[in-house]
């Protein structure tokens, strides 16, 4: 299985070093801070929703390697999805995170496959799931800062 490992390598590397709608939409709906005490990663999550869609996201701030590209990875899969599928994605993502034995529903995780061996790592799964909490927290409409401890 070395291929695929190199193959989620690379992907992850790829968005580290040119992640992602990198920046603050200017019509941003929601902002949510997100830090991690354990490794240091501090994101601010950008969304702009409209009529239950979300029609532009990014996001600012510093982090290791796995924060950045699963913050990264986020944008791409939730952008111009409805709110609804965006929890969704939400949902399979921490399943994929959490429960190492789950059924893990590949048509929704996309290229979030290649975070799927972070799972090993105990201690970069929050890394991880950063990013995703700060995007929950702000389609349920919270304005203060989520950590994920
Ligand atoms: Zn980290």
């Amino acid at each position: 299985m070395t291929g695929v490992s190199d193959l989620y390598q690379e992907i992850l590397l790829d968005h580290n070093s040119k992640p992602r709608n990198f920046r603050k939409p200017e019509e941003a709906t929601h902002s949510v801070d997100g830090y991690n005490p354990l490794c240091g990663d501090k994101i601010t999550l950008y969304l702009t929703v409209a009529d239950g869609v979300i029609t532009d996201v990014g996001f600012q701030g510093a982090g290791c390697a796995i924060s950045k590209a699963s913050a990264s990875m986020l944008t791409q899969s939730i952008k111009g999805q409805s709110s609804a599928r965006a929890l969704e994605i939400f949902e399979a993502f921490h399943q994929m995170m959490t429960e190492p034995d789950a059924e893990l529903d590949f048509d929704t995780l996309g290229d979030l496959e290649s975070l799927s061996g972070v799972i090993e790592y105990p201690t970069r799964i929050k890394c991880a799931v950063l990013a995703w909490h700060a995007m929950r927290a702000a389609l349920e409409g919270r304005t203060d800062a989520v950590t994920s401890e």
